[in-house]
């Protein structure tokens, strides 16, 4: 591990300020760091409390019992906290740590925090708790944890990590230091797959572009090919339903809405996708064929492109932007699912 970028690739802004606070003797009470998902927010979390409680020459070590405890999530004054409270979920994807949205982090686990940070570190210096997607937090489990942030004790470091900031109460928000992560570079994931994870050249371009930066992800797909093969039927599904008939779009919203009452979070992904989809049209469109995210099909973009105007795609975009904020309202799933797949515009011949 690299004595200055804590082992972490890409978030060079956020490394540098948390190296900074320790160098200083500066470092805060609580943290929250926010974006998308798979980006490395938990990671950079456990580097964070790493860099704190490590007792090698080069801090965050990798390899003293501290690091490797922390790494094992068996350290004793480390501690992992997010819905559904298994700690031994932790190290899986993010995928699945939040596959359902009924799964909330309740007041039960921030009780036990409470009662915990009261109590000297056993083994290290610092107690480190990481409150993975605190905004899966009721507001009782919220309002419980404020206390803690009014009053922190000593020797103690609360680490949040949420989708958006925006979305935690603004009392709990404004009491952290807010460190805000974004995607990496797609060479820098590509780079990294390689060196890091030693994938081929042509699998970790694939990767990489198919994450949008999202390095969790590319490192979490790399491990599952069945994920990214599911993802290729997906997508072609998408593709073909330009040229479907009325009867076949009305089947696909069927099961698509049917999903979403059990799985949500895999309808958000696959609009994900069909955005995806449709926004690399648009780049073929204005001939900025080298951008696009689905380089793997890019013949069928190419073709399918060729097919429409770029009002035509502008228009459907909009239209997928609108499904997915009726989902975030609790409209009808399938009303607002037909609302979109019947609008898929025609392709000319
Ligand atoms: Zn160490």
């Amino acid at each position: 591990m690299s004595d200055n970028d804590w082992g972490i690739i890409g978030h060079e802004r956020a490394v540098s300020l948390l190296k900074r606070s320790i160098e200083g003797g500066r470092v805060g009470h609580s943290y929250l760091f926010s974006g998308p998902p798979q980006i490395g927010k938990t990671t950079l979390a456990l580097a964070f409390a790493k860099a704190l409680n490590c007792t090698g020459n080069h801090p965050p070590c990798g390899e003293c019992r501290d690091c490797a405890a922390i790494e094992k999530r068996t350290h004793p004054d480390v501690r992992l906290i997010q819905a559904g409270g298994s700690e031994a979920d932790a190290g899986a994807g993010e995928q699945s740590a939040r596959s359902s949205k009924s799964r909330v982090i309740k007041i039960g686990q921030i009780r036990e925090l409470q009662h915990e940070v009261a109590l000297l570190p056993y083994e290290g210096r610092w107690k480190v708790y990481i409150v993975r997607y605190a905004d899966d937090m009721n507001i009782e489990a919220a309002n419980s944890l404020l206390k803690t942030l009014e009053e922190p004790p000593s020797a103690v470091v609360l680490l949040l990590t949420a989708l958006d900031a925006k979305i935690l109460p603004s009392t709990i928000a404004s009491r952290c230091q807010q460190v805000s992560l974004g995607p990496l570079a797609i060479d820098q994931v590509q780079a990294a797959l390689e060196q890091r994870w030693k994938l081929e050249p042509a699998e970790a371009k694939l990767l990489a572009h198919l994450s949008g930066g999202r390095i969790g992800w590319a490192i979490d797909t790399a491990g599952d090919r069945s994920a990214l093969a599911e993802r290729e039927t997906e997508l072609s599904r998408i593709a073909d339903l330009s040229e479907a008939s009325r009867a076949q779009r009305f089947k696909y919203v069927d099961e698509v809405a049917t999903r979403f009452g059990r799985q949500p979070d895999e309808v958000y992904a696959t609009l994900d996708l069909w955005l995806g989809w449709w926004r690399d049209l648009l780049l073929m469109k204005n001939e900025c064929s080298g951008l696009v995210t689905n380089i793997n099909m890019f013949s069928r973009l190419s073709q399918q492109a060729m097919r429409y105007t770029v009002e035509q795609i502008h228009d459907f975009l909009k239209a997928i932007e609108a499904a997915r904020k009726q989902l975030d309202q609790n409209v009808n799933a399938k009303l607002a699912l037909e609302a979109m797949v019947l609008n898929v515009p025609q392709a000319r011949n």
